[in-house]
């Protein structure tokens, strides 16, 4: 295969006031770097609003731009693994559509990977601008908790943004899960990797396309497929609870013997619901493994492609 050196890989989901900027930026980051010899490979999420014409047009003007549009949106790791899937660079930058890593990071990014002979430069997010509080709350305290629970090192703030090498790309497509959270299983495949420190940007137009309930998914996603902490918490939550009605029996069986039991209708609450809570919190987290692996079980592809316009120079392996 005719590889080209660089391949740059930007899922999009309602990012059309960021893609004639973004389209641009990357461009002049990829001149720089290698010349005519690269890709950029934009990957619409089933977007809602008008990137795709907008890819579309820009792909007619552009022959090194492949946009893919996927047939409906599969989230975004499912999105990125898509372009990652499709494109068919030596180097592969993953970079967000709406500018909040800047593109000219990509110099000093080969620049690192050559001086350290490593496999992936991953981008350590040292300031990240014009974000709420809470997101840089919930995030910090979900790289921390993911790091405490998992058995796989995974960089604390690091997002997607990184340079990988075409022999940690295939690793990483050699894993086949449904579920993906792509940063911990770069981490997972090894290889030398080094952090290069940021500062993130802010969005250079639209808002945040991570709502709560996507963040919560994707948290679940980290932690369940990097850890099995929680069913080992559910049996130690169930190995404490029989020590405890252990103990709740000697005292109930006192009181029957002692002739004083009788009254207790608040203690008995008090254990009914407690014990009903612990219950079905434990189950959930049981069912969330359980319905993971029922998801993996059916064995789909991982994303449906409907319209390509430009190029395509990968050789898919992940999905149809
Ligand atoms: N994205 C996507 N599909 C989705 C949600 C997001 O392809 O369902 C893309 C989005 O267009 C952006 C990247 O994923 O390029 C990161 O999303 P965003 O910038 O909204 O996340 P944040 O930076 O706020 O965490
Ligand atoms: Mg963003």
């Amino acid at each position: 295969m005719n590889r080209p050196r660089l391949s740059i890989v930007v899922p999009c989901y309602n990012e059309a006031a960021c893609l004639d900027m973004l389209h641009a930026r990357v461009t002049g980051a990829a001149r720089a770097a290698v010349g005519e010899d690269y890709e950029i490979v934009f990957v619409n999420d089933g977007s809602r609003d008008d990137s795709w014409p907008v890819m579309q047009r820009l792909a007619a003007a552009d022959p090194h731009l492949v946009a893919i549009n996927l047939s409906r949106n599969h989230g975004h790791q499912l999105a990125l693994t898509a372009g990652l899937d499709l494109c068919a660079g030596e180097e592969i930058l993953i970079i967000d559509a709406d500018l909040q890593d800047p593109p000219e990071l990509l110099a000093d990014m080969r620049e690192t990977m050559r001086a350290q002979g490593a496999d992936v430069v991953y981008a350590v997010r040292r300031r990240r601008e014009g974000e709420t509080f809470f997101k840089k709350l919930t995030a910090a305290a979900f790289y921390r908790v993911l790091d405490r629970v998992t058995d796989t090192p995974i960089p604390l703030d690091t997002g997607d943004f990184r340079l990988m090498s075409r022999r940690a790309l295939d690793a990483l497509l050699s894993l086949p899960e449904q579920a993906r959270f792509i940063r911990g299983m770069v981490a997972w495949i090894g290889f030398r990797q080094v952090p290069f420190a940021y500062d993130r940007a802010e969005r250079h137009a639209g808002e945040t396309k991570y709502p709560l309930s996507k963040m919560i998914r994707f948290a679940l996603d980290a932690v369940t497929g990097f850890s099995t902490a929680p069913l080992r918490f559910a049996s130690h939550v169930g190995l404490w609870l029989t020590g405890l009605s252990l103990l709740l029996i000697l005292y109930i069986a006192f009181g029957w013997i002692s002739g004083s039991a009788v009254q207790g209708w608040t203690s008995t609450m008090l254990v009914v619901v407690i014990l009903g809570a612990v219950q079905m919190f434990v189950l959930g987290m049981i069912g969330e493994y359980l319905g993971r692996l029922y998801v993996e079980s059916k064995r789909r592809p991982l994303y449906l492609v409907q319209d390509v316009a430009g190029p395509v120079r990968g050789q898919s392996t992940l999905g149809y």
